[in-house]
């Protein structure tokens, strides 16, 4: 079987983390399995539905690596949602109902007082073609509901949940059109799935009873439903679900400092027993990933996880990866030199301007001889090879100093600061003549 996965975003927004997540776990199933990865817009709703947010949507999955294999609009399928509902209509799956909203209400509040659940009667499955024809004529028009079959329970094997089961009993028929015409998500998602050949439907668990829902819409249609993945849901770092969480996105990420690689990596383990690693490589974390290493618990998803993920993610990014993010003139030693001293790229820009200065540090005045007597040597010694290695060695000896007093008074003349890069990698970096002078300063 071709594997055909689809993320489904409805462009009312940004994407956030948890849109996210599910679109890079449709993307990781498709790889993995030589499959087809496709983004469907859910644009049904045109009042809420913005042409700034399909862009956004595009350009977010670009920047995260997700770029898809092929883009559907549900915009453009109203003609097929058309034909396969009058089919249904035709076949008695789908009946207009004429209750208002107010009706609807007072039925549910009834039923509340009663003690009993939700679900809709059916008064409109029961009306006669008079009925019909007279609400028509008086110029009531319906919506319309997909009737449920209420024979069997509904049951599938969901690759994250196990076995699923509902009774089509105690859930209500579920309006699929509007009296306006407009579609609701239900039926043309479960139309999508069927004329795209999707194979696997990966969302969150949000959807659980959308799913019961739609297969039966797919069996009335004639088709094979898809097999289902519905991951739990992300919850914040407190382990509440978070608002926070719907306002963090590409954006966010990359004003943080973020790497897509750490988006991803983060991303394809959270909520799974195997540990976050700092994957940099896309095929590595295709080929590690699996719905049955999820679990039903929620996902806690932490910025300070992702922080630390990213760190380890830079430490490992050559230099064509990061080359359009670096001062436009630093070499490829020099962001060797300093990429394991970075949490983010940019941080980068700050190393760079150490090594080519100017800089400046407090130095002690109980230091300013010894500085004198570094500059000496660092104009004489070999600068081939290792000159930090000569240059403290021969200070040890001359000066009797080691530890902290031969080399931090070197490392703050020579870089401005206390910590960082290895000065082994840096010196040679920043080169004699600077160093002398800096030495001397
Ligand atoms: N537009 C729906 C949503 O964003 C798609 C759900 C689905 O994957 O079927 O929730």
């Amino acid at each position: 079987m071709a594997v055909v996965t689809r993320f489904a975003p409805s462009p009312t927004g940004r994407l956030h983390v948890g849109n996210i997540r599910t679109a890079l776990h449709n993307q990781l199933w498709a790889r993995q399995n030589d499959g087809r990865f496709l983004l469907r817009i859910d644009d049904t709703d045109a009042e809420r539905s913005e042409e700034r947010f399909v862009d956004a949507i595009r350009a977010d999955l670009d920047w995260l690596g997700l770029t898809p294999d092929g883009e559907e609009r549900q915009s453009m399928r109203f003609a097929s949602y058309q034909a396969r509902f009058d089919a249904l209509v035709a076949a008695g799956r789908v009946y207009p109902a004429y209750e208002t909203a107010q009706e609807l209400d007072l039925k549910r509040k009834v039923q509340a007082g009663r003690g009993l659940p939700p679900v809709y009667d059916r008064v409109a499955l029961a009306l006669s073609d008079v009925e019909r024809a007279r609400l028509g004529a008086d110029g009531v028009r319906p919506h319309w509901r997909f009737r449920l079959d209420h024979d069997a329970p509904i049951e599938w094997d969901d690759l994250v949940r196990g076995p699923q089961r509902f009774d089509p009993t105690t859930m209500s028929d579920p309006v699929v059109r509007r009296a306006d015409g407009s579609w609701l998500y239900m039926l043309p998602s479960a139309i999508d799935d069927v004329d795209m050949a999707v194979s696997h439907v990966v969302r969150g668990e949000d959807h659980v009873s959308n799913t019961a829902l739609q297969l039966q819409m797919f069996a009335a249609m004639g088709a094979m439903p898809p097999a289902f993945a519905h991951s739990a849901l992300l919850t914040g770092a407190e382990g509440k679900l978070s608002k926070r969480l719907g306002s963090l996105g590409v954006d966010h990420f990359r004003e943080a400092g973020i790497e897509p690689e750490a988006v991803r990596a983060l991303l394809a383990r959270l909520g799974t027993s195997d540990p976050v690693e700092p994957i940099v490589d896309a095929e590595a974390l295709v080929a590690s990933f699996d719905f049955g290493r999820f679990g039903r618990a929620p996902a806690r998803f932490d910025e300070a996880e992702l922080a630390g993920i990213n760190a380890r993610i830079v430490h490992q990014l050559p230099f064509e990866r990061v080359s359009g993010q670096l001062p436009a003139a630093m070499s490829e030693a020099e962001w060797l030199a300093v990429r394991p001293n970075l949490r983010t790229v940019v941080e980068a820009a700050d190393w760079w301007g150490v090594i080519e200065g100017p800089v400046a540090g407090a130095i002690a005045e109980e230091d300013r001889a010894y500085l004198a007597d570094a500059a000496r040597v660092a104009g004489t010694v070999d600068w081939t090879n290792d000159p930090w290695a000569a240059l403290t060695g021969e200070l040890k000896v001359e000066t009797g100093r080691k530890g902290r007093a031969l080399f931090m008074p070197l490392r703050l003349a020579l870089t401005g600061r206390e910590h960082g890069p290895d000065m082994a990698t840096l010196l040679p970096l920043i080169g004699r003549e600077r160093a002398v002078a800096r030495l001397s300063a």
